[in-house]
């Protein structure tokens, strides 16, 4: 089992130069080895697929040629190489879409390195990572201490807002937590992020709220300075300022998600260390939020991280999940099982006609899916 561990990086000039370097030098091998695999289909329709050891024993040949490639990282080329493979794999299979040009143009760079000896590295205080043809990057890290032995892989990137990041690929540890002998099932929702059948209420964050004064002003600039440059017939790349004004953009945005992952991770961790058996609902399309307005996008965006994080969690610490479905949840009485019908969603609190029991309308759809949950788990 392997898990990715993001950690932003703050490189200097000088490392940042070397990181653009070998981002352009991983996508000129990528473009050049999908240019050449064209044109040799385009000959030959009947010539089989390169293998990649043919693909790769092609790479020294193209040092001799291109001699600036030996000043990056050869573990990214090999990997570029690698992944080139891997996606015409994927297409072959009709996994996945065939393989495009790379663009110099897109705003979100990366390349892929592996492991050679002990090139990648922390010190021993993990604020700083050893890099290949880098040397040491100062780096921020979550909490949890990874030993050096557990990197296997690494990507280096660049997001839109101009950040640098790697992604560790570490082999995670199982670490089984202790049982609790305790259920749960939680009832995902908008005011509220997620509410338990024990009546525990964990509030949305409302970034929305927080960030649209920044946002606004920021998109206001872009949209003016783009028609600035357009009208001056300058190219966007080229245009500094609005430049300035995407990179603030993205980096609002990139604030938002971080900030939405860390609560969600704070909470899903939260529920594998208390509980036993988790119980949640089904999420369908249909009852996602269609709306474009980014409160809305964030609630959805919300609900399918909580689940993923829930997931590889339980599967991590020994715990179990169980997915149910949805329907009438919120109709159903959680004492008595009286359906009183569909109520309209101002309805926060309702008694049960048939048993008279006051009910907070979530925390009671939270102990129905707890109880359809644990149904099934006595059945399977
Ligand atoms: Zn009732």
């Amino acid at each position: 089992m392997y898990q990715g561990v993001e950690c932003k990086i703050y490189p200097n000039q000088k490392q940042a130069n070397v990181i653009q370097m070998t981002f352009g030098h991983t996508r000129f091998i990528w473009n050049q080895m999908l240019d050449m695999l064209n044109e040799r289909y385009q000959n030959n329709k009947c010539l089989k697929m390169l293998s990649y050891s043919k693909l790769s024993s092609l790479i020294p040949q193209m040092k001799r040629e291109y001699t600036w490639l030996k000043d990056v990282d050869s573990a990214a080329i090999q990997c570029t190489v690698k992944t080139l493979s891997k996606a015409f794999d994927r297409f072959f299979k009709g996994f996945c879409k065939y393989p495009n040009f790379k663009s110099r143009k897109n705003h979100k760079q990366s390349y892929l390195s592996t492991i050679r000896g002990n090139n990648i590295r922390f010190n021993h205080n993990q604020r700083y990572i050893k890099l290949p043809k880098l040397g040491w990057v100062k780096c921020k890290t979550s909490l949890t201490h990874i030993e050096n032995d557990r990197i296997k892989s690494l990507t280096v990137k660049q997001k839109a807002s101009g950040q640098y990041y790697i992604v560790l690929l570490v082999t995670s540890e199982n670490q089984t937590l202790p049982q609790t002998q305790k259920n749960v099932g939680i009832d995902l929702g908008v005011s509220d992020l997620a509410i338990t059948s024990d009546g525990q209420k964990f509030a949305s964050q409302k970034l929305h709220l927080k960030y649209q004064k920044q946002l606004y002003y920021w998109e206001k600039r872009l949209s003016r300075r783009r028609l600035k440059a357009k009208a001056k017939g300058i190219p966007l790349m080229e245009a500094k300022n609005y430049q300035i004004a995407r990179k603030q953009v993205a980096r609002i945005h990139e604030k938002i998600t971080n900030t939405r992952k860390d609560y969600i991770h704070k909470i899903t961790t939260y529920f594998v260390e208390q509980y036993d058996v988790i119980v949640l609902e089904d999420l369908n399309p249909s009852n996602m939020l269609k709306n474009h307005k980014l409160a809305r996008s964030l609630t959805n965006q919300s609900w399918r991280t909580f689940r993923i994080f829930l997931e590889y969690k339980c599967q991590k610490y020994g715990k179990r999940l169980i997915i149910v479905n949805p329907y009438k949840t919120s109709q159903l009485c959680s004492n008595c099982g009286y359906d009183s019908g569909k109520k309209p969603l101002d309805i926060r609190h309702w008694c049960c006609p048939s048993c008279h029991m006051e009910h907070d309308r979530d925390i009671n759809a939270s102990k129905n899916i707890k109880h359809i949950g644990l149904e099934q788990a006595l059945v399977t």
